[in-house]
């Protein structure tokens, strides 16, 4: 029951980061001994730079069974009694 995520030798985790300045997006491959909060400078030189949260794509693919339409419902027409 650790949730001790493994470590893959050679994959650098890339971070998605927005430039203030000229909003500029770019991705930046720091290792895993780096910080990612950290800020870093853009391809144009700004240093107001911050971290984009990427929503990580979950698979699966399971989206929510749309309600079946019912059809037909006769109790508000006085079909039943
Ligand atoms: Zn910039």
């Amino acid at each position: 029951m650790t949730a001790v995520a493994p470590a893959y030798p050679g994959v650098m985790p890339a971070y998605d980061y927005r430039c203030r300045t000229c909003d500029a997006l770019f991705e930046v491959r720091r290792g895993l001994h780096e910080y990612p909060d950290v800020p870093t400078s853009c391809p144009s030189g700004h240093l107001e730079t911050t971290r984009v949260f990427t929503p990580v794509a979950v698979g699966g693919g399971a989206a929510a069974p749309a309600p079946a339409a019912a059809g037909g419902g006769c109790c508000g027409g006085g079909c039943c009694g």
